[in-house]
């Protein structure tokens, strides 16, 4: 199986974006052998190369908000998205927290962030084990 793809938004405007991209980069970084990630932009626009990368191979997805841009950006191509969220999907738990801005995260906004890069870890870990089981 080829690495797993993980994909961020690129919520340049909205912190919730940059904990998303912060994740990924975390979550990428301690499972360099099993996993790769892609600037949004060359999905968003179908670079060629990373369109050949992507499609029909195992995708997560980590999205700042309900727009969902690179979930419908990494369907549109063609990737086989396993398992998605959304950084807001979590926020509740979260509420009162400073995470801070669009530009510079906080000490809590980075305890957000080694909490999203455990969920993407833990998907990796859930799609190497049931592709050993097939
Ligand atoms: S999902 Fe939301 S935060 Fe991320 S790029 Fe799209 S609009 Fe921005």
């Amino acid at each position: 199986m080829s690495k797993i793809k993980i994909i961020a938004c690129s919520g340049i405007g909205k912190a919730p974006g940059l904990i998303a991209r912060e994740a990924v980069i975390q979550a990428t970084r301690s499972l360099p052998e099993s996993t790769e990630r892609f600037c949004l932009g060359r999905v968003v626009t179908g670079d060629a190369d990373v369109v050949a990368a992507v499609k029909g191979q195992p995708c997560l997805i980590l999205d700042g908000c309900a727009k969902c841009c690179a979930l419908k950006s990494t369907e549109a191509c063609g990737g086989t998205v396993c398992a998605s969220h959304r950084v807001i999907d979590r926020m509740r738990e979260h509420r009162g927290e400073d995470h801070g801005t669009p530009r510079m995260l906080s000490d809590e906004g980075f305890a957000f962030v080694q909490e999203w890069a455990a969920v993407l870890e833990g998907d990796v870990a859930r799609i190497l084990e049931k592709e050993g089981e097939a």
